[in-house]
């Protein structure tokens, strides 16, 4: 049986400048034992990734970007490239957050680029998929999550894919502070998991990560956790505070 390592995985947004970035930073890994089941990994603003960085160093915390554009380099003001995040000391970036989709029109085209992008310069992707309240109370959950993860995973090989990660956040529950059920989260974590296996195979599928987002707090963690396809969370409001993303990611205790 695969053996999947649980994630915690914080996504600070547009929160915090530069020395409150640090200072948070260095907070969470004067909250950390070094002995945490779960890979942890932050998310700070563009402008934070390098200074987090130097903070985060040897500890056990990976740094993330919340974004990223599929060309190396160019006249595309505003971007940042894969190799431009990977200099500033990323190992993952997080794609196609439903925020990006809502704001700054991210089509499940352009997730496509980003995460073959990502994987050719060496970043993990972690993929955003998820439905509207409308979409999921007019029974269309798993049509529009099919769609978001045909489109976004076209072309990629088992290869490329290997080391991504997933992230199911139901767009109703970002930042509501209404979370999915554990049965909801659950029985789209195994639908998810399936299609994997279909595009796949069985051993990708398993091996593969499905974090679940949406208003996770420290109270709810644990029963997310302890569900057969949910790998880890991928956490906003709540890991902002280092007390209480590190209440997270000791869930077990
Ligand atoms: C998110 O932004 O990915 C998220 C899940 O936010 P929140 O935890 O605040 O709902």
């Amino acid at each position: 049986m695969t053996t999947r390592r649980p994630m915690i995985a914080g996504n600070w947004k547009m929160h915090k400048t530069c020395p409150e970035a640090e200072d948070t930073a260095r907070a969470l890994v004067g909250q950390l034992t070094g002995k945490e089941e779960a890979e942890i990994m932050i998310a700070p603003p563009a402008t934070a990734l390098v200074p987090v960085s130097r903070i985060i160093g040897d500890t056990p915390v990976q740094l993330g970007a919340q974004n990223l554009f599929w060309e190396n380099q160019g006249a595309y003001t505003g971007e940042v490239s894969g190799p431009m995040l990977v200099s500033a000391g990323c190992r993952y970036v997080i794609i196609g957050h439903s925020e990006r989709r809502q704001y700054f029109g991210e089509t499940d085209e352009g997730v496509n680029k980003k995460i073959k992008a990502a994987v050719a310069a060496g970043l993990v992707p972690v993929i955003c998929i998820g439905e509207s309240e409308t979409e999921r109370d007019g029974g269309k959950t798993f049509s529009v999550l099919d769609k978001q993860m045909e489109k976004g995973l076209e072309g990629l090989s088992e290869d490329q894919f290997s080391q991504a990660v997933m992230a199911y956040e139901p767009v109703w529950a970002i930042g509501t502070g209404r979370s999915a059920t554990p049965e909801q989260a659950q029985e789209v974590h195994a639908h998810v998991r399936q299609f994997l296996e279909k595009r796949f195979g069985a051993q990708t599928a398993g091996a593969a990560r499905i974090l679940y987002g949406g208003s996770v707090k420290p109270a709810n963690t644990a029963e997310l956790m302890a569900l057969p396809d949910i790998d880890g969370a991928l956490v906003g409001g709540a890991s902002l505070k280092p007390e209480t993303f590190a209440e997270i990611i000791h869930y077990k205790r």
